[in-house]
This record gives C-alpha cells, sequence and structure tokens, in this order.
C-alpha cells in the first residue's frame, strides 16, 4: 500500500477498468468522494466503459459525469479508437516481453491522454473545493505506460500547485502495485468488492475479449490469486 497522504475531498477518474475501480473502492472507504468521472475520448469500449462506471459509482454512492472529448479521436492512430486498427492481442507469457509491450503501447497511445484527463479532473476538484484527483495508476504498466509511473504523479502535482487556487494534489492507492497486488488488496476492503462489474477489455464487445493486454493482465493478476 502506497502512502496515504492527507485524505480529503477527491474527484476520480473513473474508466470503469480494475484500476480506477479499486481507487474508488478505496477512496469510498477513506476519503470523500465528490464526483466519478469517464472520459468519452471516442475509445472503442467507451459504452461498455460507461456501464460499467456508473454502476460502480451508484454502488458507491459518488454521482457520476460523462466529459465528451471526442476530438481526442481525430489526433492520431490509436487502436483504441480508430475501427480499422486491430487492438493486438497477448498470451499471458507475452506480458513481461518488453519488446511485445512496447510495440502495443505504442499502438495504443492517445496523445497526452493522461496528462489531459487529470487537468480536467484537477479543474472540477478546484471548482468543487475538493483537494484530490484520484487516480488508478499501477507498477506494472507503468513499465510501459510513463504516464501511469510515480514520477508523472508527482510531476503532475508540482504543475498543479501552480494551476489550481487550492493546490489539487493528485492520488493513487495503487501506483505501487502490480496488478496482482491490486487484486490482493480487495481484501482490506470492509465493503464487498464487485470485481465482475468492471470493465477492462480494450474493445467494446459484448463480453471481454480476453486477448487483449488489458484482459491478459487481469486475467493474470486474478489467476494467481487464486492458486
Ligand atoms: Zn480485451
Amino acid at each position: 500500500m502506497t502512502s496515504l497522504g492527507s485524505p480529503g475531498k477527491s474527484v476520480i477518474l473513473l474508466s470503469g477498468g480494475l484500476d480506477s475501480a479499486v481507487n474508488l473502492a478505496f477512496c469510498a472507504e477513506r476519503d470523500e468522494p465528490v464526483l466519478a468521472l469517464t472520459m468519452n475520448y471516442g475509445q472503442k469500449a467507451f459504452e461498455r466503459e460507461k456501464e460499467a462506471a456508473q454502476r460502480l459509482a451508484h454502488y458507491y454512492d459518488v454521482p457520476h459525469q460523462v466529459i465528451v472529448l471526442d476530438w481526442f479521436k481525430n489526433l492520431g492512430e490509436s487502436a483504441l479508437q480508430k475501427k480499422e486498427s486491430a487492438i493486438p492481442h497477448f498470451k499471458i507469457n507475452e506480458l513481461d516481453e518488453k519488446s511485445r509491450t512496447e510495440s502495443s503501447a505504442k499502438m495504443v497511445w492517445v496523445p497526452n491522454r493522461n496528462g489531459a484527463f487529470i487537468n480536467i479532473a484537477a479543474s472540477f476538484a478546484e471548482a468543487l473545493r475538493a483537494n484530490r484527483v484520484v487516480v488508478g495508476f499501477n507498477k506494472e504498466e507503468a513499465e510501459t505506460f510513463p504516464d501511469n509511473s510515480q514520477s508523472f504523479l508527482e510531476a503532475a502535482n508540482q504543475a498543479l500547485s501552480y494551476s489550481t487556487a487550492n493546490q489539487v494534489e493528485v492520488f493513487s492507492y495503487t501506483t505501487q502495485m502490480n496488478k496482482r497486488e491490486i487484486v490482493k488488496a480487495l481484501a482490506e476492503l470492509s465493503r464487498p468488492f464487485p470485481l465482475s462489474w468492471v470493465w477492462s477489455c480494450y474493445e467494446g464487445g459484448k463480453e471481454s475479449c480476453g486477448e487483449c493486454e488489458s484482459c491478459r493482465r487481469s486475467e493474470r493478476a486474478q489467476a494467481v490469486e487464486e492458486l
């Protein structure tokens, strides 16, 4: 568990995936979550993410809002957004192969996505007199996604100390954990965590594809936990 800092009122970036959902759960027990935000950036999985996020926000009794950022889909070639670009498939034993994860990361990269999301959430936080933006970062994906790392979080905090009047802080309960540790941490929660509601898949089908990097990472995290 990462240092908790000083809890308070929080705005949560809630994609409906495992990491953000677990952060919502921790936040609901320790802070005062005042708003959960789900971004529509033209991603294939938006409808599924929105459903998961709405359900989770309702369960934890947190107001939920969708922010439409559909101009994002015109900015690049990300496989998360473009119909004609296939999302890379993985086998579990490929998840730690740096060349595979780096090439996949390039294909699903969306220009400055987390940077933009954090700043938008910080605007809401300042307006709502909240002192925190809570995000679902993890150590495992930080290895290939620099915008998931502790260093980015610290840099974002420094920038926000200038750009918000109340020095909003970005915080993640899971930034020092890998996915397996995140699943394990669910046992610390006093309320049962609705793991089956989470949508982690990069695709937007009726069921999770089971083969994208995000599906495989969730699968591995839960499989290890069952051993
Ligand atoms: Zn998937």
